[in-house]
């Protein structure tokens, strides 16, 4: 998306008093941060090479910016991609919660007197539509309740959760945090990590991670009286969970992944994602605008996740295909699967109770694979379904050698937080 008024290297959101630029502009210009295709020592993807709207990337005499379209007042900051239309920074904010608010109301996503979880990692996506949400609220009729996951992961989670409780304070929403290690028997992430090092999954931490962080978050809004939940899943991450499931032939995500989200089926919370038509640059450029302060720092586990592949692919196309992750995200709305592709209907957990398509719900089923040394068991499609599963016992205690953690991996893994969260 090109910033107008300046020169044509400069398409990145212009600096603002006060605002750390240069976090601003590396997100956009590496629209999910870094990610792991470009920490793979491939050169990192130009956002002037993005998309037959943007501007050449060698230098130009700066133009003037035109006025903006919408207020006809200011001189525009940018152009969006879906329209064209160049707007100033305020009436793209403006411009932005009118979108985020019609996706709600048109999905009847959040009822009035709805109380809402939002599910907060202190980064740009869940600090954006945390942001929007308390604007919109009084419209909307609902309340809102910040809710964190402390995935125990040392030197990472705890600067994250330090940005999460400066918003909360700022804006005056209660704050709950909780734990893995006090809800999954006293595993952490990093304990998770130093099970299943050597053992073929060790490179998969976002994979486990997710699965006990869509548990924690069930839970986390449960504890606060919740009706709903919400996450701040974007376009961008819903066209690259798209295409991971394509090319992973699994085709029960696909047949559930479509839609803004779920209503709750097997007593679960209906959860949605109000930013799913928003694209990644645009939810950059709003926290820009709106000068929030969110973290960008990289987990310490860097798990060589697929969805870097997945984001690597998103990228290509949309070079061709400026409007490839929004047509990927209605594919996946309008996909219909024949019945034999359909996911078995989901039961209960016979361990938690939980939402389970099998005796055991994904994150038991991964804390017993755990446990038991065979954590390669725990999770994934499956080869069988029942043979995957362990008892139906408690969890049992985690390993307890912190000196034999894996170390920070090589890369980074940017925004694959969202691995399996939806
Ligand atoms: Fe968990 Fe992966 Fe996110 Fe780290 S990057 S918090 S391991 S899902």
């Amino acid at each position: 998306m090109p910033v107008l008024g300046r020169d044509a290297g400069d398409l990145q959101p212009p600096p603002l008093p006060g605002v750390p630029h240069s976090q601003a502009r590396d997100d956009f210009q590496d629209g999910k941060g870094r990610g792991a295709m470009d920490k793979g020592g491939s050169a990192p993807t130009s956002v002037a090479s993005r998309g037959s709207q943007l501007l050449p990337a060698r230098p130009e005499p700066a133009m003037p910016a035109p006025q903006c379209a919408s207020c006809h007042a200011a001189r525009a900051a940018l152009r969006r991609p879906r329209s064209g239309q160049a707007l100033c920074g305020a009436c793209f904010c403006t411009a932005f919660e009118a979108e985020v608010l019609h996706t709600v109301l048109a999905g009847r996503l959040l009822p009035p007197g709805a109380v809402v979880a939002v599910g907060a990692s202190g980064g740009k996506d869940s600090t954006v539509l945390a942001h929007v949400l308390r604007e919109l609220a009084p419209r909307l009729g609902v309340s809102l309740r910040l809710v964190a996951v402390d995935e125990g992961i040392g030197g990472y989670r705890d600067a994250a959760l330090a940005a999460v409780r400066r918003q909360a304070a700022r804006w005056d929403l209660p704050l709950t945090v909780v734990a893995y290690a006090d809800l999954f028997g006293g595993w952490t992430m990093d304990a998770v990590a130093r099970s299943t090092a050597g053992s073929g999954r060790s490179r998969a931490c976002c994979t486990f991670c997710g699965v006990l962080r869509r548990r924690a978050l069930e839970e986390g809004a449960r504890l606060v009286g919740a009706t709903h939940i919400v996450t701040g899943h974007n376009a961008d991450d819903m066209a690259e969970t798209v295409l991971m499931n394509f090319l992973r032939g699994d085709a029960g995500r696909l047949a559930r992944g479509g839609g803004l989200g779920s209503r709750g089926e097997g007593g679960a919370l209906p959860r949605c994602r109000p930013l799913q038509l928003a694209s990644q640059k645009e939810v950059v450029l709003y926290a820009h605008f709106r000068r929030l302060d969110y973290f960008s720092e990289e987990c310490v586990y860097a798990p060589e996740a697929f969805r870097g592949h997945a984001r690597h692919l998103l990228k290509l196309l949309e070079a061709a295909r400026p409007s490839a992750a929004l047509d990927l995200v209605h594919s996946a709305e309008r996909l219909a699967l024949a019945p034999a592709a359909r996911p078995p209907p989901p039961g209960a957990c016979s361990r938690c109770g939980a939402l389970a398509s099998r005796a055991l719900c994904q994150a038991c089923a991964l804390l017993d694979g755990l446990q038991r040394g065979r954590p390669r068991l725990a999770i994934g499609k499956g080869r069988g379904g029942r043979d995957e599963e362990g008892s139906s016992g408690p969890p049992p205690p985690p390993p307890s050698d912190p000196g034999s953690a894996p170390g920070p991996a090589a890369g980074g893994c940017g925004a694959t937080c969202k691995e399996r969260c939806e």
